[in-house]
C-alpha cells in the first residue's frame, strides 16, 4: 500500500507493523527535520539499539558503520554510561553553571589531564557548533582581533559563526552571519589545488597558500585559524607530514590562535584521545563534543590553554549557557573516561584500524575500479568513489544512491557523504562485526563498479 511518494518518485509505505506506521506518520506530520526538504524525506524509525546495532519497529536490523553522526563511540546502551546517567539523575539532575559540581569538575580535570601540555581549563557547551562559537569568541577576546581563517572542506556546525566557518555547501543558503570569516584551501592531494605530486609537496604548497592568505588578509587582523585536525564529514583528510606543524609555526609567527576542531575526530576515533596528539602539535583551543559521552546527553566544550585562560582571570569572559556543564552529560563523560581505560578503547582502535580495516580497504581498492582513493586512520576511513580512475570523476547521483541503498538493504548503515563511502563504526565494535560490515561494503562496491565508464 502506498502512503507517500519519496524523493525519487517511488511509492512508499509507512511500514508493516502498527508501531512502525504510527511512528512514521507522526514524524511526517509533526517533526521538522534538519537539512531537508520536509516533503521529500523518509526518516528511518528506530525502536531500539544495542552496541553496534539498531532495529526499526518492524524488527529490521542495521549494523551501524556511522556511529549515528559519528558520536556513538561506545555504542548503544553501554551499561556503564546508562548507569552513570541514572545514578546522576537520581542524585542531582541539573544545576546552573555558576555553581560548582563534582562530576563537572571531575570531567574537566580528566579532559585537561589528557590534553596538550599547558592546557588549563574547560568551558562546557551543549554540542559541537557551540564549542566552535565559544572557541572563536575566546580567540577574539584574547587577541583583540576579529578575523578567523577556516578551510573550505570543513564542517564546523550550523549556528551563526559555526555555519560561516563551515567551508562546504551547507553554508551557502545561510548567507554570511559572521563577516569576519575567511576561507582557505587545506591539503587534499587526490584533487590537489596545488598540483602537488607528493604528500610533502602538498603540505608545503598548502602552507605557502595559507601564509599568502594571512598576509593578504592582514596578520594583525586575524584572531584564529580553525581546522578539523582530521577532517570528518567532508572527506576524512589526515594531514600530510609537516602540515599541522607548519600551521602551528604560522600561528606562532603571526600571533594567531590555533583552534583544533576535534568534535568528530576526538575521543578515540583516530586511535588517540585527541587527533592532534598523533602530530606532535600543541593547539591553543580545542573544541570537542560527540565522543565525550557518545552523545547520550548533549555535551560539548572547549579546552583552553593557560595563556588564553589567563586573559580572563581579571577581565570577565563575556558569555555563558544555562546548561553549561550539565551534570547528566558530565556524569556520562566521566564514565566515558572510565570505560575507555577499562576496555582499552584507544588500543583497540589502533589495532583494528591497522590490522583489519586498512588492509581490507586496500584490498578492496585492488578489486573495485570504482574506488579512486582510500584514506583514513584508526576507525575513521573514506573510500572515494569514482566513475573513472583516470579522470577521477566522482560517482554521484543514481550510481552513488544505488551503492548506499545496497548497503542499507543488506543491513549496514553507512556514513554516506559526497561521493564517498565513509567508515566510522562504534569503537567498541568486535572484529567479527567489523569484517561483516566490510563484506557488505565489498558487495555494495560491485554495484558501484557497474557505473564505471
Ligand atoms: N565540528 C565538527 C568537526 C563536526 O563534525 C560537527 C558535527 O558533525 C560539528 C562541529 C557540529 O557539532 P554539533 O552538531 O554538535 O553542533
Amino acid at each position: 500500500m502506498s502512503d507517500f511518494i519519496d524523493q525519487n518518485g517511488a511509492e512508499q509505505s509507512f511500514g508493516d507493523s502498527d508501531a512502525q506506521r504510527e511512528v512514521r506518520a507522526n514524524d511526517r506530520q509533526y517533526v521538522f527535520h534538519s537539512w531537508s526538504a520536509q516533503g521529500k524525506i523518509d526518516p528511518i524509525p528506530v525502536a531500539k539499539g544495542e552496541g553496534v546495532r539498531f532495529w526499526d519497529y518492524d524488527g529490521k536490523e542495521y549494523l551501524d558503520f556511522s556511529s549515528q553522526l559519528v558520536n556513538l563511540n561506545l555504542g548503544h546502551q553501554h551499561p556503564g554510561l546508562v548507569k552513570a546517567i541514572q545514578e546522576q539523575a537520581g542524585r542531582l539532575a541539573t544545576i546552573q553553571p555558576a555553581m560548582a559540581n563534582d562530576v563537572r569538575g571531575e570531567l574537566a580535570k580528566r579532559i585537561v589531564e589528557r590534553s596538550f601540555d599547558g592546557a588549563r581549563s574547560v568551558f562546557f557547551t551543549n554540542g559541537g557548533a557551540e564549542a566552535n562559537e565559544y572557541a572563536v569568541r575566546m580567540a577574539r577576546q584574547h587577541t583583540g582581533r576579529q578575523k578567523v581563517l577556516a578551510r573550505f572542506r570543513s564542517y564546523h556546525g550550523s549556528t551563526a559563526t559555526a555555519i560561516t566557518l563551515t567551508g562546504e555547501s551547507r553554508r551557502w543558503a545561510n548567507g554570511t552571519p559572521d563577516a569576519g570569516v575567511v576561507h582557505f584551501f587545506g591539503p587534499y592531494q587526490y584533487r590537489s589545488e596545488f598540483y602537488a605530486e607528493t604528500p610533502e609537496q602538498e603540505a608545503e604548497r598548502a602552507l605557502t597558500h595559507l601564509e599568502h592568505t594571512i598576509q593578504l588578509e592582514g596578520p594583525a587582523t586575524i584572531a584564529a585559524i580553525i581546522l578539523e585536525t582530521v577532517t570528518g564529514t567532508n572527506g576524512i583528510f589526515v594531514p600530510p607530514p609537516g602540515y599541522l606543524a607548519g600551521v602551528r609555526a604560522l600561528c606562532d609567527k603571526y600571533g594567531i590562535v590555533l583552534i583544533c576542531d576535534e568534535v568528530m575526530a576526538g575521543f578515540g576515533r583516530t586511535g588517540e584521545w585527541f587527533a592532534y596528539q598523533a602530530f606532535d602539535v600543541k593547539p591553543d583551543l580545542v573544541s570537542f563534543a560527540k565522543g565525550v559521552n557518545s552523545g547520550y546527553v548533549p555535551l560539548g566544550g572547549v579546552v583552553i590553554s593557560e595563556e588564553i585562560h589567563n586573559s580572563f582571570v581579571e577581565k570577565p569572559f563575556p558569555g555563558g549557557l544555562t546548561y553549561s556543564g550539565h551534570p547528566l552529560g558530565c556524569a556520562a563523560g566521566v564514565a566515558t573516561f572510565d570505560i575507555f581505560e577499562e576496555e582499552g578503547i584507544i588500543e583497540r582502535v589502533r589495532d583494528l584500524g591497522a590490522r583489519v580495516v586498512e588492509p581490507r580497504l586496500r584490498e578492496l581498492a585492488e578489486k573495485h575500479p570504482s574506488i579512486g582513493e582510500v584514506r583514513g586512520t584508526g576507525l575513521f576511513w573514506a573510500l572515494e568513489l569514482v566513475t573513472d580512475r583516470g579522470t577521477r570523476a566522482p560517482l554521484e547521483g543514481d550510481g552513488y544512491n544505488a551503492v548506499i541503498a545496497a548497503c542499507k538493504n543488506a543491513g549496514l548503515w553507512p556514513f554516506a557523504a559526497g561521493n564517498r563511502l565513509q567508515i566510522a563504526p562504534p569503537l567498541v565494535i568486535s572484529e567479527e562485526d567489523l569484517v561483516r560490515g566490510l563484506d557488505i561494503i565489498d558487495a555494495a562496491l560491485d554495484v558501484a563498479d557497474g557505473f564505471v565508464a
